[in-house]
């Protein structure tokens, strides 16, 4: 199926727009290129700020445009989506993914946009980002919900889908003294499909 696409006539209008916004407490933006203010003034002071901050994937994974890896050659570059959900409750996504179901939309996710094969970057796409949730609950006691009677409960940790593992690190590890098993790069998103190419590079 095509989706529809920013100049296809059934692109939704500006009132459609305005009343996603609405249904998401107004989180709902446009979000540009990471080099757009380079190409513009390339000697301006919001580019020098972009080309400080390159080194720092904590900023790149700030920007709703970021992708932490610069593409891959042949297959794909990173594009900023036409609109963006900054969804910071669980409503929110249902709102995203009921417009873009309603409006034949490409509807793509990103948390922390470490995808090597660009799945968490589409252009003309309305993106669910997840970077705000991050919410991290620690439990003496957890036995997942409808399991098994006979399971005991264990100490565990549940992460909303936008925390990055260093959140997990710190909340589970230096504050709560115990260990959580995670990836080497602290800014790998911990709900990211688990990438599974060459696994054993990684610590
Ligand atoms: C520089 C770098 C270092 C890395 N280091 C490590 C490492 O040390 N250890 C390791 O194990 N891996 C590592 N990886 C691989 C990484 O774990 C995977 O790329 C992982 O998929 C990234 O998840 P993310 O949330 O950061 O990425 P994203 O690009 O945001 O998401 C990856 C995929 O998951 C989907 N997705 C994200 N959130 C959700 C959600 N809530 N619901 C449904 N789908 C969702 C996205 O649409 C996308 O398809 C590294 C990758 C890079 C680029």
């Amino acid at each position: 199926m095509r989706r529809v696409r920013p100049g296809d006539r059934s692109w939704p209008k500006a009132a459609d727009w305005a009343a996603l916004r609405e249904r998401v407490d107004g989180n709902l933006i446009a979000p540009h290129p990471l080099f757009t203010a380079c190409e513009l003034t390339p000697t301006g002071a919001e580019c020098r700020d972009v080309m400080n901050n390159l080194h720092n994937p904590f900023y790149i994974g700030d920007q709703p445009a970021g992708t932490e890896v610069s593409g891959w050659f042949e297959a794909w570059s990173p594009a900023a989506s036409a609109y963006a959900v900054k969804a910071r409750t669980a409503a929110h996504v249902a709102a995203a993914v009921d417009f873009a179901r309603a409006h034949r939309l490409r509807l793509v996710v990103k948390g922390g946009g470490h995808s090597y094969q660009g799945t968490s970057s589409a252009p003309d796409s309305l993106l669910i980002w997840s970077r705000a949730m991050n919410r991290i609950v620690l439990h003496e006691a957890f036995t997942p919900q409808g399991g098994p009677g006979h399971l005991t409960a264990v100490p565990a940790v549940t992460a909303e889908a936008g925390a990055m593992w260093i959140d997990l690190y710190h909340a589970v590890t230096t504050e709560a003294g115990r260990f959580v098993q995670g990836g080497g790069c602290t800014s790998v998103g911990c709900a990211g499909l688990v990438w599974s190419y060459l696994p054993s590079s990684y610590g």
